[in-house]
């Protein structure tokens, strides 16, 4: 396994750089790297910049306007993204329902939402969770009857991210209750203008507005957004959610927080002296820094072994654990760093246009609310011990 970058590697690396520091809008990247609030309009401004330089969707084929990068590229081009302090390119569209799309979706349903992802048009938001059922998914009991040429889909689901800027959900229903579980669900996809859909904020320990709960109430769907075959939602669930897991490694994030953490070190001081002279100090951050150098080594193994074809086994969960607890690891020290001045926290100090003061400086106001943003990646995308279960299963067979 060679995992250096080729002299075309290398070459694309240089080419995605000078793209993203010549295009990707100052304000936009202030937000982003300062941590502050980064809006739908920010993501969407950069999804159309991409897009138009035809990087809209680096994960898909070119036969549906996809970039055709493998993953090596892919990663690439993530990598530079993130550190120049883009905005993340939504999930939710792009590397959830589109994949399930172009593999279970009628040439209608291509046609009418792919080009639409791409330029984002549409926000898409996944209704899978529901107050019962979570991490045991297949339990969900929201109901879809078809009446007519139209399901009516009563029910609740949450943890709904960006449910306020969406305009489509895909979501789970049930369509039928005898049998196994798995057995009698379906996909659906369902305009969130629809009659009888409403959505309710969950605010998060950061004071963060990203989470909702959506409730629908006799809401008809048209029987063309079903996606695959009625009751046999779960094998499109499974291959959707095998698409969430792509990036789950958390590693432009990681490296992100890393950079952050150093910038903020040089300006604390400590006995006069800035806290990244600490020795103390310096040897944590001297930890975290071999840990992420670490988990990019695993991770460059891991596009590897996906490059040579070999398939993936439980690989993905150990990054994504691992991924999570660096994160969690830096906003820590982040925290450490800010002392008694992590505590205050002025909300509108989130805007960047904000021009009054904060009583640690605005560079230490978001870290709190950070710190506990964070501790949400050992939640979503399967929580973590969920991934210890599927490391279990995978390697010693438990
Ligand atoms: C920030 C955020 C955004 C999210 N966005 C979305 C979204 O857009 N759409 C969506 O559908 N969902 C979303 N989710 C929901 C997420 O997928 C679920 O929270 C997750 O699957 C866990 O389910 P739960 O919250 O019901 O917890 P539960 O499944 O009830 O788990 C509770 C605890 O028990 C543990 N546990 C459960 N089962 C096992 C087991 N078999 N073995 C060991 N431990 C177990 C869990 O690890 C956890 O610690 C989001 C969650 C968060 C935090």
């Amino acid at each position: 396994m060679d995992l250096r970058e080729s002299p075309e590697e290398l070459q694309f690396r240089a080419e995605v750089r000078a793209f993203v520091a010549a295009e990707l809008p100052d304000d936009i990247r202030r937000k982003v790297l300062g941590f502050l609030r980064v809006e739908r309009e920010d993501y969407v401004r950069w999804q159309r910049i991409l897009a138009a330089r035809g990087w809209g969707a680096p994960g898909w084929p070119v036969a549906h306007g996809g970039c055709g990068w493998n993953a090596v590229q892919r990663n690439i081009f993530d990598e530079e993204c993130f550190s120049a302090g883009a905005p993340r390119q939504m999930p939710f569209g792009l590397s959830m329902i589109a994949p399930v799309l172009m593999k279970y979706g009628t040439a209608a349903q291509q046609a009418r939402f792919l080009p639409r992802i791409l330029s984002m048009d549409d926000w898409w938001c996944q209704g899978y969770s529901e107050p019962g059922a979570g991490s045991d998914l297949a339990s969900l009991k929201t109901r879809a009857e078809l009446v007519g040429g139209h399901y009516l889909v009563t029910g609740q689901k949450i943890w709904t991210s960006f449910a306020q800027w969406a305009n489509w959900m895909f979501a789970l229903v049930r369509t039928a209750s005898d049998g196994k579980p798995q057995r009698g669900i379906s996909l659906l996809l369902i305009p969130m203008d629809a009659k009888g859909i409403s959505v309710r904020p969950i605010r998060t320990l950061d004071g963060g507005h990203d989470v909702n709960e959506v409730f629908l109430d006799a809401v008809q769907v048209p029987v063309e957004n079903l996606v695959g075959t009625e009751n046999d939602g779960w094998t499109v669930a499974k291959y959707l959610l095998g698409h969430e897991r792509t990036n789950i490694a958390g590693l432009g994030m990681c490296k992100r927080l890393l950079r952050r953490l150093k910038e903020i070190a040089r300006t604390q001081m400590k006995h006069g002296q800035p806290l990244i002279d600490d020795p103390r100090f310096r040897d944590k951050v001297a930890k975290i820094e071999i840990d992420v150098l670490a988990h990019e080594w695993a991770l460059a193994r891991l596009i590897s072994l996906e490059q040579s074809g070999r398939g993936l086994g439980a690989e993905p969960s150990m990054l994504k654990i691992r991924g999570s607890e660096i994160q969690a690891d830096i906003g820590e020290l982040l925290i450490e760093c800010a002392g008694p001045y992590a505590l205050p926290h002025v909300e509108a100090a989130m805007d960047l246009d904000y021009e009054g003061e904060t009583p640690g400086g605005v560079e230490l106001n978001p870290l709190a609310g950070l710190y506990l943003d964070l501790r949400k990646v050992a939640i979503y995308g399967g929580t973590n011990e969920i991934q210890r279960g599927l490391i279990g299963k995978s390697i010693v067979g438990v």
